[in-house]
């Protein structure tokens, strides 16, 4: 059967580490997707679901904000890294999954000297506006060096003399000769909606919406 794009739900989901948790829930609240989503062979974008009028997209995780907040998904699961640092108002947030949890956290090499209460200084950050908000609290100018990966080579190469990047465990900092020295926030990953389709659309959005708050409240329970 045919269906309207317009009729369809675009469910958007990272490409990341999120995905293995996310999977699971997303089951359990009926959304799962089709063989062709598993095959690693496969260069297919956009996935059928156990739900056919749920469409599956998976893209980087910054895109699953920018996607769900223009509305070209309606649905999706990111970080609050990523929600925070973008700061979109179309983004509605509803939901949090529990899952991918980790922090946003200064770095700085061992033995640096802890960070100047005044004056200028130079990150490498995958999170430019977040790291800027942070310093700027505390009077530093931040100079921020957008990087997409591997930030912890940049003090190391004299990029930078400091990076602002998610920790869970510290092993990739310790391993590179880097010690975190502030946490600016605690992350986990939420559902996010599109206000105008949560608002606009027939209820199948907060119906599902209500299922994954149903799911994650048991979980917590349990
Ligand atoms: P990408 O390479 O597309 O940026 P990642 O897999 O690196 O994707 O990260 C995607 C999301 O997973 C992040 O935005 C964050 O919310 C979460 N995440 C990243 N690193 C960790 C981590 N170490 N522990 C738990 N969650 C993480
Ligand atoms: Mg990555």
């Amino acid at each position: 059967m045919a269906l309207a794009m317009s009729d369809t739900i675009i469910f958007a989901i990272p490409k990341g580490r999120i995905l293995d948790e996310a999977l699971p829930l997303m089951k359990a609240a009926g959304i799962e997707p089709a063989a062709d989503f598993f095959d690693e062979a496969s260069r297919a974008l956009m996935f059928a679901t156990t739900d056919p009028w749920v469409k599956i997209i998976r893209v980087r995780a910054f895109d699953v904000a920018t996607f769900v907040a223009h509305g070209a998904a309606q649905i999706g699961i990111v970080g609050s890294d990523v929600i925070d640092e973008f700061d979109y108002s179309e983004l509605y947030a509803p939901v949090d999954l529990g899952i991918g949890q980790c922090r946003i956290s200064v770095a700085m090499p061992e033995g640096a000297t802890q960070i100047p209460h005044i004056g200028h200084l130079r990150i490498a950050t995958k999170y430019p506006a977040l790291a800027r908000r942070h310093f700027a609290g505390q009077g530093i100018q931040a100079e921020c060096i957008k990087l997409n990966g591997a930030m912890e080579l940049a003090p190391l190469l004299g990029l930078s003399g400091r990076i602002v990047d998610l920790v869970s465990t510290g092993k990739t900092l310790a391993e590179n000769g880097l010690v975190e020295s502030e946490i600016l926030a605690q992350v986990s990953a939420r559902l996010i909606v599109n206000r105008a389709a949560f608002k606009t659309t027939d209820g199948r959005i907060p119906a599902m919406v209500e299922r994954f708050r149903a799911l994650v409240g048991r979980h917590a329970a349990a």
